[in-house]
């Protein structure tokens, strides 16, 4: 499998799952743009990347998703993959007082990021006949923790968009796939404002709830990744791909 002259965005990609698959698409020969608003981080990302380009971008902002379109287009020539990962966490009551702050917050990161990249890059990607793939979350199609409206809702969006620009963009030769990650050993927790005793016990209570009893590392996520935007898959569109560790078949 090789991805030689592709060209990849891959959002929120200073960290976490996001660095794994565009330094894994790296490795496999594709021309990758590296999207987050740690410039630091992103930097230590694109070392271990073959000349990739890095915008310093916060995918809530439509100015800063219109340069990571057009800055990458300009600068490889075209665009073939979209990755939409970057996301975050929020853990709040409906009965709070922030509950819709952290609402708009969540589901302006999460998916709305996702319909405007999605939007801007439909274009370059039909002329390239490449795909889409959304970084979604088991909890999307369950309910596992109960304090995580906001986060549950905006997954479950996104997979629903997934299947709806997966059923549009079909008849233009471009497939739309998500990719839903049980528990995963990242920051997300960290920078979701959890302290390290938190992080800990969400962590262990999360690997206590898989059936194999185990977190993934971020290549396992980016292994499927790489295989849903390569031409195996060709046959693959408006598909939702758990990687789980068995979270959601747990049984009791
Ligand atoms: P990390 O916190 O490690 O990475 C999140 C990435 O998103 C960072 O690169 C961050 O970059 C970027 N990001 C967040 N907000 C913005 C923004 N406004 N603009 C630009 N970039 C942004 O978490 P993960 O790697 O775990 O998360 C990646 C995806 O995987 C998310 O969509 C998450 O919901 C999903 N997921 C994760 C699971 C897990 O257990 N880890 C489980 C299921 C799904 P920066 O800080 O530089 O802006």
């Amino acid at each position: 499998m090789n991805f030689n002259d592709k060209v990849v965005i891959v959002t929120g990609s200073s960290s976490g799952i996001g660095a794994a698959i565009a330094i894994e698409f790296s490795a496999l020969g594709a021309n990758v743009c590296l999207v987050g608003r740690n410039q630091k981080k992103l930097d230590e990302v694109a070392k271990k990347c073959n000349n990739p380009l890095v915008l310093v971008a916060d995918v809530t902002q439509d100015k800063d998703i219109q340069r990571i379109v057009n800055e990458t287009v300009r600068y490889f020539g075209k665009l073939d993959i979209l990755v939409n990962n970057a996301g975050m966490g929020s853990s709040a009551s409906i009965k709070s007082e922030t509950a819709m702050a952290v609402f708009d917050k969540i589901m302006n990161t999460n998916l709305r990021s996702v319909v405007y990249l999605t939007h801007l890059a439909a274009p370059h990607i039909i002329k390239t006949k490449g795909n889409i793939i959304n970084i979604s979350s088991v909890l999307g199609l369950r309910v596992l923790m109960a304090d995580s409206f906001a986060y549950n809702t905006s997954k479950a969006g996104l997979d629903h968009f997934t299947r709806s620009v997966a059923a549009e963009l079909a008849s233009d030769g471009v497939r739309v796939n998500s990719v839903n990650p049980g528990p995963v050993f990242t920051d997300i927790l960290e920078n979701s404002g959890a302290n390290e005793a938190i992080q800990k016990a969400i962590f262990d209570k999360m690997k206590q709830g898989t059936a194999l009893n185990r977190i993934s590392e971020p290549s396992e996520i980016a292994d499927l990744v790489i295989f849903l935007a390569s031409d195996k898959a060709r046959a693959i569109t408006g598909s939702v791909y758990v990687s789980d560790n068995g979270y959601l078949i747990k049984t009791a």
